[in-house]
């Protein structure tokens, strides 16, 4: 009776072809692929607003009838995040697809949540001006993918962070504008205002706070030359002192070290099938830097007994160079079934440790589809590096997937015990407030502020 009454009221906001509870439209929303991590569960009703103001209107209705609201911008986040674990409204943000400026004098980009990584560079493009990119598919929301703070093939020389200012919908229905937007709407291409950079405080909570409806972007330069090389090393600690020299001298754009076990080498190139230690690295920079930069990696690699491969398989040149995108159109890992992360952040020095560790754990558990990388991240202060252990699975197999429930636990006790920063967008149930402190217990608070209801994404961090 309720659910029919706030059906009628939310066609009544976005038309009827912009509204369903058929179940056939609700399906697709019920799972990802983690869904041995996050359990199913479908939302009640999907709705496809195109406006600011229509998302106003939704919030404030689900608010009143105290109704649980799931922003989702692409939905490919593989970490359970868009999951309706309570039910409600999936608030499906992809028609809000404009980018609304590209400013050439500031750098900038001003988008709205539903625009794409592959819409957003073939635009920046054609004003010379290069998307910081994931190695991710690229129909995914950049501003959902900046708002959870991802990573970037170019993620050593231009870290992280490449959000200026956001406006949020916030659970009443009001209006947020962060940085230099809440001071002078017409200047919003800057984080700093009289006061703390708000934007920050709603980077990384997944969905649990408003509505991001639009974003301000920093775009780059385009590089005269991007060269990338491989260089094979014997095992994972020989990467380590290299990398770090190379990302304390900024001699490299982008600096990966990796390995893939030869199950793992046989999924991906169906011809290979013996353990890999590679570093992965772009020079970047006008022809003179990168001939600079080259000569000085070569000497590190060499003294690190590593050597150079005479070209860059499995990679299109032409691609990565021209569109600036990574190789997403085809992810190879997924031919082998599932993919299994836990990434997170922690420090370049105990890389080693934090790679024997999580592989001895994998085999332990009967996987030897593994893959390790790890990246240093600029700023480099505090040996700051993300980190990511892959397995991977089949979740068709029951077995397989009460093993990956293991595996994920002795994983977490274990690097924990190692010692790491935090974890990268981790799954909902890995963030527990409750065990830190003060941080923890400040965080809610802030929660119960804003959307004292509990209808954002309920389930979600914080808990
Ligand atoms: C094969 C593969 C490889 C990947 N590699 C990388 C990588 O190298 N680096 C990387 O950073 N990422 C990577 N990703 C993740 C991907 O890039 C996503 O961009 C990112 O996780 C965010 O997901 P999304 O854009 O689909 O957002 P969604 O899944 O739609 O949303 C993510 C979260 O944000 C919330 N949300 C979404 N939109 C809004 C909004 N407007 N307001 C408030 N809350 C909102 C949602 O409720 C959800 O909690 C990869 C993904 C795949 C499938």
């Amino acid at each position: 009776m309720r659910a029919k009454k706030i059906e009628r009221e939310l066609v009544q906001i976005l038309g009827e072809e912009n509204v369903s509870s058929d179940v056939g439209d609700l399906i697709p929303f019920e799972r990802d692929d983690q869904f041995a991590l996050v359990p199913p569960h479908r939302p009640d009703i999907v709705v496809m607003p195109s406006t600011r103001e229509e998302v106003q209107e939704i919030l404030k209705l689900a608010n009143r009838h105290k109704v649980p609201v799931v922003p989702l911008a692409s939905g490919i986040n593989r970490k359970g995040l868009c999951i309706a674990s309570k039910g409600g409204i999936l608030l499906d943000l992809r028609r809000m697809n404009r980018i609304l400026e590209i400013n050439e004098e500031m750098m900038t980009a001003t988008i709205e949540p539903g625009v794409s990584f592959g819409q957003l560079v073939k635009e920046a493009r054609k004003k010379g001006f290069r998307v910081i990119t994931p190695y991710a598919p690229s129909t995914a929301s950049v501003l959902a993918n900046y708002m959870l703070r991802g990573i970037y093939g170019t993620a050593t020389r231009y870290g992280i962070d490449h959000l200026i200012n956001i406006e949020v919908v916030l659970p009443d229905g009001a209006i947020l504008q962060t940085g230099s937007a809440a001071f002078n709407q017409s200047l919003p291409y800057c984080n700093i205002v009289n006061g703390p950079d708000l934007c920050k405080l709603f980077q990384a909570n997944p969905g649990t706070l408003g509505v991001v409806t639009k974003g301000v972007i920093r775009l780059y330069e385009m590089p005269e030359v991007i060269e990338p090389l491989i260089a094979l090393y014997p095992d994972y600690a020989s990467m380590v002192e290299p990398s770090i020299e190379m990302t304390r001298r900024n001699l490299v754009a982008s600096c990966w070290p990796m390995m893939f076990t030869g199950a793992a080498m046989k999924i991906l190139t169906d011809f290979m099938e013996e353990d890999i230690y590679m570093m992965w690295l772009y020079l970047e920079g006008d022809r003179g830097q990168v001939e600079r930069d080259k000569e000085a990696v070569e000497k590190i690699t060499e003294r690190y007994n590593g050597f150079f491969l005479p070209e860059v398989p499995m990679l299109d040149r032409d691609t990565m160079i021209k569109d600036q995108i990574w190789e997403r159109t085809s992810v190879k890992g997924w031919k082998g079934g599932n993919m299994y992360g836990c990434s997170f952040y922690g420090v370049m020095k105990s890389v080693t440790r934090y790679y024997e560790v999580t592989r001895e754990i994998s085999k332990r558990h009967g996987f030897d589809a593994f893959h390790y990388e790890s990246v240093p991240v600029a700023p480099f202060h505090g040996q700051l590096t993300y980190n990511d252990p892959c397995i991977f699975w089949d979740a068709s197999d029951t077995e397989q997937v009460k093993e990956i429930r293991e595996i994920h636990e002795e994983i977490k006790r274990s690097l924990v015990d190692i010692g790491i920063y935090g974890w990268f967008r981790p799954f909902p149930s890995v963030v527990d407030t409750s065990k830190l402190g003060r941080y923890g217990e400040m965080w809610r608070k802030i929660k119960e502020l804003i959307d004292p209801n509990a209808i954002m994404n309920p389930g979600k961090p914080p808990l």
